[in-house]
């Protein structure tokens, strides 16, 4: 059984349902065992588009750091077909950014997810449920990573209600 981070993102549509509806469908394959809360994140590189809803979530799985991929893959694809376009943009996107303390580097997958250090958005769900862990190629907790980040797009505590995700403690 491994531990494993999966990133989800979404600037589309119903972006709450998105998530919800990833999560429902993540747990049909996987044991989602922990959800970070929610946070509402300025998008990076073209400014002129919706602000993203952004999570991370906790699984446990005994499938292999690819299958597991597959899964996300399908999972990005279901929720994909509910836009009206053919190959329009995706609705959510799921990266894979640890898989236990495995590092992969394959064509179709790297983990560490290559950029995660890199994005406040990401970091600073993670370190909600994974402030402890360390990276496994730069050494260092989560919540160091996060800290010494020098990331100046906004990422803002959400504050709508889910029945799936944790609120924001006050604060
Ligand atoms: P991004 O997530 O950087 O915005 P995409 O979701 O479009 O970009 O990238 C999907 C591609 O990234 C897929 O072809 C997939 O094989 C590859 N990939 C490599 N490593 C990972 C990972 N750790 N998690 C998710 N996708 C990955
Ligand atoms: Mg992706």
């Amino acid at each position: 059984m491994t531990v494993a981070y999966v990133a989800l993102g979404g600037n589309e549509g119903d972006r709450l349902a998105n998530l919800e509806r990833a999560v429902s469908e993540m747990a049909e394959h996987v044991a989602v065992t922990r959800l970070s809360p929610i946070y509402e994140t300025e998008p990076v590189g073209f400014a002129d588009q919706p602000w993203f809803l952004n999570a991370v979530v906790a699984v446990e799985t005994e499938l292999s750091p690819q299958a597991l991929l597959v899964v996300l893959q399908a999972v990005e694809l279901t929720l994909g077909k509910a836009t009206p376009f053919l190959n329009g943009p995706r609705t959510l996107d799921l990266d894979l950014l640890l898989f236990g303390v495995e590092v992969i580097d394959e064509p179709e997958l790297v983990v560490p997810h290559p950029r995660m250090h890199e994005r406040a958005f990401v970091l600073r769900p993670l370190a909600d449920v994974a402030g402890d862990v360390v990276h496994p190629t730069l050494g260092k907790a989560i919540r160091e990573l996060l800290s010494e980040l020098d990331d100046q797009a906004e990422v803002r505590a959400w504050r709508g209600s889910s029945t799936v995700f944790p609120t924001h403690v006050e604060g």
